[in-house]
């Protein structure tokens, strides 16, 4: 497929938030022809892949990929609102997310902020391209909401780390590249003062990567096996023993910004239901745009915050639970309505439906589960003890 013309975004100077959301949602329309092809994905994961990373790099090299993010990081520079815009747009005219979106603002920002600037200046342009995947390996079996908890092991080997141990859950990692792996590096009472994040080559020797089948019938996460795993020590992200600060930076952007590119889905989800399902009661579409919507304004506003640089603070919490009731309110109002289409179909739209279903029931865990969000909330903003 031939790449639509370059947009030289790079050469109109400084853009604001509106010159952004009027150039760009020209251009989708005058590549409406050429983006056709995106707006339907194939049903498999691998075939999603492929597509959304041709998605990516159409976007890429005409620009739009690249705002909001550092020059010398590969981007053209201007705030995190940029980026918003640009996800936002995408979505209102019925196309997916590229496939590294969510990683690109989960992931990404961390490695720009806390990784050596030799290490970002390489590895942050290939993501942003759509060269690479990453994937985050945090959880472990044992810790999850308990992340300090976690055991894999890092042991310095002078210019090396050894690393061995188990990751679960680690979404996608069949098909990444890098890991941001969470360490263990101090002693193991050391909790979330002794982990190390560490950016690892995912065909390292000793990495072994076990698909698991979700209820979706797809292996949308794997099993990740480390045995005697040489890292070298350039890998090392932010401090050593000062892994807590990398994850909690990460945590806060995938309950953030990865907040607000869910809720620009949802919105485009929301129409969809309308369409498909006249039978849909007005109050469900009610409650249901009105909880999407209250989900863009928190949204906006921490977007608004990470563009003036400000601290987020509990916010990304509040974020993530209304994401999480959000999703899982919209997805029983399309059950609701149309009960034999998510529960039987085997068409296409049908499969969509049931795939969406199926995975927003997953919102309120991945990221912090609701009730740790609901526990930040009550302990930072109400006051209430800890136990
Ligand atoms: C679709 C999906 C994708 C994921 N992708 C990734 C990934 O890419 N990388 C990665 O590292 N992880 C990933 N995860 C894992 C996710 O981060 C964990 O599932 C999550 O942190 C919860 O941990 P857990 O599964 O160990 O459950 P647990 O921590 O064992 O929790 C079990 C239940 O107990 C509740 N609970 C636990 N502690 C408390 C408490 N103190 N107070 C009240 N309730 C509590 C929880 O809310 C939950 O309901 C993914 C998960 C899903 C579902």
């Amino acid at each position: 497929m031939a790449a639509p013309s370059s947009v030289n975004v790079a050469a109109t100077g400084e853009l604001t938030v509106p010159d952004v959301r009027e150039r760009f949602g020209r251009w989708l329309g005058e590549h409406a022809d050429t983006l056709a092809p995106f707006t339907e994905l194939p049903t498999d994961v691998e075939g999603v892949f492929a597509t959304l990373s041709r998605l990516q790099r159409l976007l890429y090299e005409a620009g739009w990929i690249r705002l909001g993010w550092p020059e010398e990081l590969g981007g053209l520079g201007g705030t995190v609102a940029l980026r918003g815009v640009v996800s936002e747009e995408l979505a209102a005219a019925g196309y997916p997310p590229p496939f590294s979106f969510g990683t690109q603002e989960v992931l990404g920002p961390a490695v720009a902020r806390f990784a050596p600037p030799e290490l970002s200046s390489q590895a942050l342009p290939r993501l942003l391209r759509g060269e690479e995947t990453w994937c985050q390996g945090f959880s472990e079996p044992g810790a999850g909401s308990d992340l300090g908890s976690l055991r894999m092991r890092a042991v310095d080997e002078g210019d090396h780390w050894r690393v061995n141990g188990e990751k679960v859950w680690t979404s996608w990692a069949q098909y990444a590249d890098r890991c941001l792996l969470l360490t263990r590096t101090g002693t193991p009472e050391s909790a979330h003062r002794g982990i190390t994040a560490l950016f690892v080559d995912m065909d390292t020797p000793g990495i072994t990567v076990r698909p698991l089948v979700a209820m979706t019938g797809e292996a949308d996460f794997c099993s990740l096996f480390f045995d005697d795993v040489m890292v070298p020590k350039d890998r090392t992200v932010g401090e050593v023993d000062g892994g807590w600060a990398v994850a909690m930076f990460i945590l806060s952007c995938e309950r953030g910004v990865a907040a607000w590119q869910r809720q620009a889905w949802m919105r485009w989800r929301l129409g969809t239901l309308v369409a498909d399902a006249p039978e849909l009661s007005d109050a469900r579409t009610g409650e249901a745009f009105e909880l999407v919507h209250a989900l863009r304004l928190l949204s906006r506003r921490t977007l608004r915050s990470l563009s003036d640089g400000e601290p987020l603070g509990v916010r990304p919490s509040f974020d993530k639970l209304l994401m999480s009731t959000a999703e899982k309110y919209l997805f029983d109002a399309a059950l609701e309505a149309m009960p034999d289409t998510l529960l039987f179909g085997d068409d296409d739209p049908a499969r969509d439906w049931r795939n969406d279903y199926l995975y927003s029931r997953a919102s309120s865990i991945y990221g912090g589960a609701a009730e740790i969000q609901r526990n930040i909330i009550a302990e930072h903003v109400l006051g209430l003890p800890r136990e």
